[in-house]
């Protein structure tokens, strides 16, 4: 199993700072069918690659994770024999009719070009259900954010990648991403320096004060890759979270990357 990063930015940006991704908003291509979040990062793709998507996961609904979600359906419909599976808590999918596929914003995809062949199908997955997709297991994860969000894991035959989505203070998500069999990698965000950390309570997201706080007490064995580092702060956040967590393995994720599972 793969995992190719897309995009892993807490922002559109081309700035000058190396530690800052200069890539898009998330979202993870698992081999070449799965995708987890549809952020600005999926403009990578090329259109046989968007075609070969059949399930997104989505962690929530915020327009960073799914910005290309409703104009990766229109893209590639015609090339694709049955519907894109958008999987999601049944908060998000919720949200995502009402605000997006509502005709107003974007035509309602799960009822063209016909309702018995549209081109994107909905289906719930909440938090602690999981998914088999051909060798590939998908676990919604615990995520507290300002809306209705998970974290998921990504499982193959022997090894599991753990993603946070956008959260923040979350013991519950350490507990279960500790129960994984044969974790690889944890993908965790932490969008906020610490000076920002009254901005970190009100938007729901870690700093680096608030993730050494959950992540000190845990045994963890397996490599914290940090994501959603909003710029121009990347640098400062990576500094802060070595110092918070001294002898923690971490490193920034940067788009492009593929990890091997
Ligand atoms: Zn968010
Ligand atoms: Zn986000």
């Amino acid at each position: 199993m793969n995992v190719r990063v897309l995009g892993c930015s807490g922002a559109i940006s081309t700035g000058p700072d190396a530690a800052d991704d200069p890539g898009g908003t998330t979202a993870l291509l698992v081999d070449d069918d799965i995708l987890i979040d549809a952020g600005t990062g999926v403009a990578v793709l090329t259109d046989d690659e968007l075609a070969r998507i059949d399930h997104v996961f989505l962690t929530h609904s915020h327009l960073d994770h799914i910005a290309y979600l409703p104009l990766m359906i229109d893209a590639v419909g015609d090339a694709r024999r049955w519907p894109l599976t958008v999987h999601a808590s049944r908060a998000t999918l919720d949200i995502l009719q009402a605000h997006i596929f509502n005709n107003l914003i974007w035509p309602d995809f799960t009822r063209i070009p016909s309702p018995d062949a549209p081109g994107v199908r909905f289906e719930a997955l909440e938090t602690g259900e999981r998914v088999m997709l051909n060798g590939r297991t998908v676990m919604a994860l615990p995520a507290r954010h300002t809306v209705p969000a998970v974290g998921f894991a990504v499982c193959g035959e022997t090894a599991c990648l753990a993603f946070s989505g956008d959260t923040t203070t979350n013991p519950e998500f350490w507990a279960a991403v500790c129960a994984l069999p044969g974790l690889r990698h944890v993908i965790v965000e932490t969008a906020f320096p610490d000076a920002q950390i009254a901005l970190a309570h009100a938007a729901h997201h870690y700093c680096p004060r608030l993730i050494a706080d959950d992540v000190r007490g845990v045994e963890l064995k397996a490599e914290l890759l940090i994501s959603h580092l909003k710029p121009p702060h990347g640098a400062q956040i990576l500094e802060e979270l070595r110092a918070a967590l001294p002898g923690v393995s971490l490193r920034a994720l940067r788009s492009g990357e593929v990890l091997s599972l």
